[in-house]
């Protein structure tokens, strides 16, 4: 490919300063835009912050006709169009928002070649009325916006995203670039299989986040270690707390708030103007930190977001990699923290045994939940582990910038742990046919009395008080890797522990189970020496 500084790229440089204000091409961008408005079709996977709008919006403004955007974030096409249109620059959209004559102006804006970019929501074309417009037309490019929504095993997946690949169909001459910042081999295959996208030219750019810090703590007191946190390194920093569930949010924001620190809820189960209300206090305002499910974050650009935390662990290290990519946008010091524990894993083990779909779909939630569970557990640098997963290097000397990197963790030998606790759990099943969930199982190693070891008489069991060597918060730390590493596994609704295939090596004394050693105290404060 022949791609110097021939006109295509002065008038993209040309666009840039003029309408845009910026003075040069970020990574990427050039090539990506220069082949673009060349006429190729391109696949684009970088991170969040990466500036990806550009090199759609760029090839719109330079090839004639209107460039259509494919987003499907309806909620923020409204300030998209508004900041377009604060440049200068003749830009729409068309959604189940408007009425019917705020449509038909964009329509005819639209037929009358009047707009250089038009954003519609994937749904949108699967209307034959939407189709039909936009043949009239003349279109410049196509801009597949959040182009993993395409992938069936991904977390946001739109069924109205597999009906793209028809634009390729309808308008073979029309250049098409699909965009993401999701860059698993297996997301980036199926964007270019599904799109119908096989002589596109991809463009994979660096994903790392130098600026943030990543560090996973062990979950104690998650409310108070949140605090803690904030206060020690991020008072008066604006940011996002993702918790799992509503009603943790409604809590965590509460307790923030009752603790002086300004903080609002976010989640589906909110009306739209709550909603709107508290997502626009966050772009606006200094210092908001929003507590939220994750159905808050994409999309929202706000460059100076200091922190993520997480109180619950996410689904997948693409979620993961999502989330606390919203956070140094401007590239200064920010911190990735999140809080993990035991129940983490219990839960998320049971939410797949008991959530929709098939067999194979668990397989590929339980693969997602495994890679997580590793990134938590690692003893290796974070950063790296990150971007091993999505295939890309790292520097093997560790990134200086993690919290296994700043303070590495000891590991110690944990097979004579873990045997203790896996010969709890057969005996118990041996001998009494019964399973218990990890609290019993503690209680059992510690020798503890309690009513319900009382009940069932599991102060007869040969295990019983074998484990006085280790604290509660210890074997609790114990189970918690053996359920990562795959030697115990979590069954039914009351998250009661099995074992696995690979548990007999271990009870044989055939392997060695190394494991992390908890921190006694979460780690030393030091996110701002970074950058
Ligand atoms: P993404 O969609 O990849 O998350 P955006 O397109 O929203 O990223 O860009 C992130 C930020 O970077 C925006 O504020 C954007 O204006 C800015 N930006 C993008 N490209 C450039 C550039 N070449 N020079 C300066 N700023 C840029
Ligand atoms: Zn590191």
């Amino acid at each position: 490919v022949t791609e110097g500084p021939g006109t295509a790229g002065s008038e993209a440089l040309a666009t840039l300063h003029r309408v845009f204000g910026y003075d040069a091409f970020r990574g990427e961008q050039q090539a990506i835009i220069e082949h673009v408005v060349a006429g190729g079709d391109a696949v684009v996977l970088m991170p969040t912050g990466g500036g990806k709008s550009l090199c759609y919006q760029i090839p719109a403004l330079v090839r004639p006709g209107t460039g259509v955007v494919i987003s499907p974030l309806i909620a923020l096409m409204q300030d998209q169009v508004d900041a377009l249109r604060a440049l200068g620059v003749r830009a729409g959209f068309i959604n189940s928002t408007q009425d019917f004559d705020e449509r038909r102006v964009m329509e005819a804006e639209f037929l009358a070649g009047e707009l250089d970019l038009l954003y519609l929501a994937p749904e949108r074309l699967r209307l034959d009325a939407t189709l039909d417009l936009l043949s009239r037309g003349k279109i410049s490019v196509f801009a597949i916006d959040e182009a993993h929504c395409v992938s069936q095993w991904g977390h946001d997946f739109r069924p109205d995203y597999l009906a793209l690949s028809l634009l390729g169909e309808r308008w073979p001459d029309v250049p098409r670039i699909a965009l993401t910042a999701t860059a698993t081999r297996a997301t980036h295959q199926e964007i270019t299989q599904r799109l119908h996208l096989p002589t596109a030219r991809h463009f994979v750019a660096s994903f790392d986040r130098p600026n943030i810090q990543y560090r996973i703590v062990p979950k104690a007191d998650p409310r108070k270690q949140l605090l803690a946190f904030l206060r020690e390194e991020h008072a008066g920093d604006a940011g996002i707390v993702y918790c799992l569930s509503r009603n943790s949010v409604e809590r965590t924001a509460e307790f923030l708030t009752a603790n002086g620190i300004a903080a609002v809820p976010y989640h589906a189960g909110l009306d739209a103007a709550t909603r709107a209300a508290h997502q626009s206090r966050f772009l606006r305002e200094d210092g908001l930190v929003v507590v939220a499910t994750i159905a808050f974050g994409m999309g929202i650009d706000k460059p100076d977001v200091r922190f993520v935390a997480h109180l619950d662990l996410p689904k997948s290290i693409e979620g993961y990699y999502q989330e606390t990519g919203r956070a140094g946008r401007d590239g200064l010091p920010s911190t990735a923290w999140m809080a993990y524990g035991l129940n983490d894993v219990i839960q998320q083990r049971k939410l797949i045994q008991s959530g929709e779909g098939d067999e194979a779909f668990r397989r590929r939630a339980a693969a997602h939940l495994d890679a997580m569970l590793a990134l938590c557990e690692t003893a290796q640098c974070r950063r790296g582990q990150l971007l091993a997963y999505f295939g890309q290097d790292a520097d093997a000397a560790g990134c200086g910038n993690c919290d296994t990197c700043l303070t590495p963790p000891e590991t110690w030998d944990g097979t004579i742990a873990a045997q203790k606790v896996l010969s709890t759990v057969v005996r118990l099943q041996r001998e009494r046919g019964q399973k218990f969930g990890a609290m019993q199982i503690v209680d059992i190693l510690l020798g503890k009395r309690t009513a319900k070891v009382i009940q069932f008489d599991h102060d007869q069991l040969s295990v019983f008080g074998i484990g006085q060597d280790l604290g509660e918060g210890e074997w609790r730390g114990v189970i918690r890797q053996l359920l990562a590493q795959g030697l115990l596994a979590v069954e039914g609704e009351y998250g009661t522990l099995v074992l696995t295939e690979a548990s007999g090596s271990v009870l044989r004394r055939e392997r060695e189970v190394p494991l992390r050693k908890e921190p006694k105290k979460p780690t030393a404060s030091r996110s701002r020496s970074a950058g």
